[in-house]
């Protein structure tokens, strides 16, 4: 089986000094491949540099759904591939509960993103109001109808239930194993469904090693060096 993925999200966080700072220890602990950051735009080709010399790939948080025009703020995929990025999180629950953005235009997204040749990283999950509800696989199943036809092998899943991230909670086994078979059931076995939530050094080893967990999406543990690490150490 080819090796876990490890995918970090700085957020709205950092500064050219963290960067230096927490990348070049991540640059320093010869990671293997599958191991992605995805830094604030701007810090895109700052990343690359600290880099050069890893497996470690550098990624970005979003990206506009147009290509090319009169869209004031936005950055196309074509430009995010230009400056060497090479994967972009699409759809991450923050953008569509925080800035409505729509599962359709996720899916644009999601599309101009393999289209410039870069990796994509596309975000489900339910609420917690939708699980109590007893309403999220139905959700998940939802958000998932945008990739059908897409190319396997060119982008991975990532289930993030909106409650467990940033939160403190993780879902247990017994939530994610089932919502990445039935994410797996709708595309194809063969799609690398990563998760997501309040993953840390202390819980990724028992996280990576529940049934049908192909890697793991980490945001705020993601700024630490040490944390990040530890948390690719224990990769399989
Ligand atoms: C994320 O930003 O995708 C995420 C999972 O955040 P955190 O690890 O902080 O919960």
């Amino acid at each position: 089986m080819a090796k876990q993925m490890v995918i970090g999200n700085w957020k709205l966080h950092g500064s050219i000094g963290q960067l230096k700072s927490v990348l070049g220890e991540v640059a320093q602990a010869k990671l293997d491949a599958n191991v992605g950051v995805c830094v604030p735009t701007p810090y895109i080709m700052l990343a690359k540099q600290i880099l050069q010399h890893t497996h470690v790939q550098c990624g970005a948080q979003d990206v506009s759904q147009y290509h090319i025009g009169p869209y004031t703020g936005e950055v196309s995929s074509g430009m995010l591939a230009d400056v060497g990025c090479e994967m972009v999180i699409v759809g991450h629950s923050e953008r569509r509960r925080l800035f409505g953005e729509t599962t359709e235009q996720a899916g644009v997204k999601l599309r101009s993103v393999l289209d410039a040749g870069l990796f994509g990283v596309y975000c489900v999950g339910e609420s917690a109001e939708e699980r109590r509800q007893g309403n999220a696989e139905k959700v998940v199943a939802t958000q998932l109808e945008v990739l059908r036809g897409l190319p396997i092998g060119l982008f991975a899943v990532a289930y993030e239930p909106s409650w467990a991230v940033g939160s403190g909670v993780v879902a247990s086994g017994a939530q994610i194993s089932p919502m990445h078979v039935l994410i797996k059931e709708h595309l194809d076995e063969r799609v690398k469904v990563l998760y997501g939530g309040s993953v840390k050094s202390g819980n990724a080893a028992e996280i990576l090693a529940v049934d049908h967990v192909d890697g793991v999406l980490v945001g705020g543990a993601a700024l630490s060096a040490f944390e990040f690490v530890e948390i690719c150490k224990a990769a399989r």
